[in-house]
């Protein structure tokens, strides 16, 4: 678990790391050295007026106290009118983040970065391991902080060959007081995440520090340090690292992406022209119903909350991250004035047997989780947070929530189409997809749409539908939730109860408690008999309790489809010719990672985005924020397991590797 740093403030209010005896920055106006060091030495501001890219990414060891980001992020504001880059990601590595408290302590010291210092504060995230997102000014300006030692984020990041970073912040305290961070190891991984013509500049002149950039292929000299410093360095990285990071079956290969759409209209897509949108995509969106959110989205109370194991496994990873962004998301959207039936009321899950209570024990024995995340509830605290008796001890996500689906898929397309012009069809089944020279075409029957550059698949469990995504591994899981009728007793529910199902707090004077799972139909009809499942569910566990003798008719239920697939993930990139990768990636057979064929990519500009399975609220937002990223090479937020995880050909490659195919 990730350890929360331990400081105090000097005599002059200056944050010094216990553990280092450092100062976070230099006690005589540490803004000024921060502006200085970093980022004129790294010729930002010229740089930001003639770069080649659309984005500028800064990436910084040591994120401390922020001030760095801080100060890049005033800068860029600053330069609007005359710089070339419209958005700026900064990436930063942190190894002991500092608490909420002392951060806002931190930075009160700074009243002219104070209108970015809030918004940070606003933002920063719990002490979990790996990768946090948080997007500012509606992703103009991005900020990845990973939390972890440098040196394992460093590899765990997802980035494409040709480098990502344009500048480095070489921080961290002084080299004599934090041996460990300045390593050679450090200085070559730096030079194989950059791009050609990437800068460094750090505050220490130390000369170990630069004889191990010059052999990670930085050309460095030393400049005048700030103040009464006599020297640092600064450096430039001449040619890309022959490192190669991504597996060649399982890149993204980057796209302008000028003319989108997406099939589908549930919270995949909604996410998807979000995260386009903010990157000033305009997108056409084809929706076989008539309205959003019609299909699996379609719930009148959805809880959103991860799916956490003991482990930090690839599913937990995936799920606590999309889970801590959504819920930034949604709260940002709440905050600007979007709306959408919610209560951020804690989602308890309930030890409703021996086996559970058991996997709860280990699950905070391993202490993977921070408590700000997780933590264990007895009995009786259980029912205190309920609200009413339930008769389980059990874990609780204190963010959690519940949401109405439909609107908050609403509010998320509402906000995408306030940023950038959306084009939405609704009553527009797709029933092909045409490549032609010019892009692609969609076929309803009786009209054409296109052509499109690029058209996303997130049609839920019909995305197999078309010739080019029939062969797509995915299944159906139908489920039902029913509605009942709360009485007095039971709307003092405070919180999403999840036993084998979930039981929600009453909202318009019912629950929602569900929901059966049912692979053998892509049915949506209503049945009677699921509402007595969900019942009799119900009854198992909370049957003996006052309120549930008090609960009223079932009044309704809503019957939608999960698209799943077999290894629990959801599925983002273009859509694979299975054949092809037979061909090109046959050695894998052989045991062989080398010598593959070319891989022929029939569907260059098809993409699928789906398989969100039974917690798409929690995942889609992030998930959407990563596959974008990937298109447009930008740093990305997921990990490379995860990464790998979600790729469309990891089915083939496993079939592959273990000789099945
Ligand atoms: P959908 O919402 O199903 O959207 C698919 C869209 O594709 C629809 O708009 C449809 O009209 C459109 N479409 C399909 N074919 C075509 C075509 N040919 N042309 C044009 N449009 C097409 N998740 C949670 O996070 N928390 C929960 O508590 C929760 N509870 C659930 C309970 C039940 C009973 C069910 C069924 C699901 C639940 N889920 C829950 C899962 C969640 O609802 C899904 O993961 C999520 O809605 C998937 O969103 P989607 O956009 O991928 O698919
Ligand atoms: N850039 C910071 C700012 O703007 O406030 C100040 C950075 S402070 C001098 C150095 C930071 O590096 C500390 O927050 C420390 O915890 C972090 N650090 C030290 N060793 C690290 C490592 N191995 N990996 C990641 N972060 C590390």
């Amino acid at each position: 678990m990730i350890q929360n740093a331990k400081i105090h403030f000097n005599e002059l209010g200056t944050p010094v790391a216990d553990a280092f005896d450092d100062v976070y920055f230099s006690n005589d106006d540490g803004l000024k050295e921060s502006h200085y060091v970093f980022f004129i030495q790294n010729r930002i501001d010229e740089r930001l007026q003639n770069h080649d890219r659309e984005h500028f990414v800064i990436a910084e060891t040591g994120f401390g106290t922020g001030l760095n980001f801080l100060n890049a992020w005033q800068q860029f504001d600053a330069l609007r009118d005359t710089r070339k880059v419209k958005r700026l990601h900064f990436v930063s590595f942190e190894k002991f983040p500092i608490n909420q408290a002392d951060l806002e302590k931190a930075l009160s010291a700074w009243p002219t970065v104070a209108h970015y210092a809030k918004q940070l504060c606003s933002q920063y995230p719990m002490a979990l391991k790996g990768c946090h997102r948080l997007v500012f000014d509606n992703g103009n300006v991005v900020l990845d902080l990973w939390f972890g030692d440098v040196q394992e984020s460093l590899p765990q990041m997802s980035y494409s060959d040709r480098g990502i970073v344009d500048a480095w912040f070489l921080d961290g305290f002084a080299p004599s007081k934090n041996p460990e961070m300045w390593q050679q190891s450090l200085f070559d991984e730096m030079a194989n995440i950059s791009r050609k013509g990437a800068t460094v500049a750090t505050f220490t002149a130390a000369g170990f520090v630069r004889r191990g950039l010059i052999d990670a292929g930085f050309n460095m000299v030393k400049s005048k340090g700030y103040g009464r410093k006599r020297e640092m360095l600064t450096g430039e990285l001449n040619n890309v690292t022959d490192a190669k990071h991504e597996k060649v079956y399982f890149t993204h290969a980057p796209r302008t992406l000028d003319r989108v759409a997406i099939i589908g209209g549930g919270i995949a897509s909604a996410s998807l022209s979000f995260a386009l949108a903010k990157r000033g995509r305009s997108v056409s969106v084809f929706c076989a119903d008539n309205e959003f959110a019609m299909g699996a989205s379609h719930n009148r109370q959805g809880a959103v909350y991860p799916h956490l194991q003991a482990d930090f496994t690839v599913q937990s990873e995936m799920y606590a991250h999309s889970f801590l962004y959504a819920k930034r998301l949604y709260q940002q959207l709440l905050n600007e004035g979007f709306d959408y039936a919610h209560q951020w009321c804690g989602v308890l899950i309930q030890a409703i047997s021996q086996t559970v209570a058991e996997r709860q024990t280990n699950i905070m024995d391993k202490a993977t989780w921070p408590d700000a995340l997780l933590r264990k509830l007895d009995e009786q605290e259980a029912d205190q947070i309920a609200g009413l008796p339930t008769g389980h001890s059990g874990l609780f996500i204190e963010q959690a929530g519940w949401v109405s689906p439909p609107e908050l898929t609403q509010a998320v397309s509402a906000k995408a189409a306030s940023l950038k012009s959306m084009d939405t069809h609704f009553n527009c089944k797709i029933l092909n997809i045409e490549p032609t020279d010019s892009g692609w075409l969609l076929h309803t029957g009786s009209e054409i749409f296109g052509p499109f550059s690029d058209v996303f698949v997130s049609a839920g469990e019909h995305s197999d539908g078309f010739t080019q995504t029939s062969a797509l591994p995915l299944h159906g899981v139908r489920g039902q939730v029913s509605h009942i009728q709360a009485s007095n007793n039971s709307m003092k529910l405070n919180t999403v109860l999840c036993h084998k199902g979930y039981f929600t707090p009453a909202h318009q004077g019912e629950h929602c408690m569900g929901a059966t799972f049912d692979k053998n139909t892509k049915s949506r009809a209503v049945t009677n008999e699921d509402n007595q499942i969900n019942q009799a569910q119900l009854a198992r566990f909370y049957g003996d309790q006052p309120w549930y003798q008090t609960l009223g008719e079932i009044t309704g239920a809503k019957s939608a489809v999960r698209c799943c697939f077999s290894d629990h993930l959801p599925m983002l990139g273009e859509v694979i010719d299975e054949s092809r990768y037979d061909h090109a990636f046959g050695n894998l057979r052989k045991g062989k990672h080398y010598d593959f064929a070319q891989l022929e990519r029939p569907h260059e500009g098809l993409h699928v985005f789906t398989g969100f399975g039974a917690r798409g609220l929690c995942s889609a937002p992030l998930l959407a924020e990563h596959y974008v990223s990937c298109l447009l090479d930008e740093p990305r937020p997921l990990s490379e397991r995860l990464n790998e995880g979600l790729h469309p050909a990891r089915f083939v490659i496993r079939g592959l590797l273990r000789k099945e195919r």
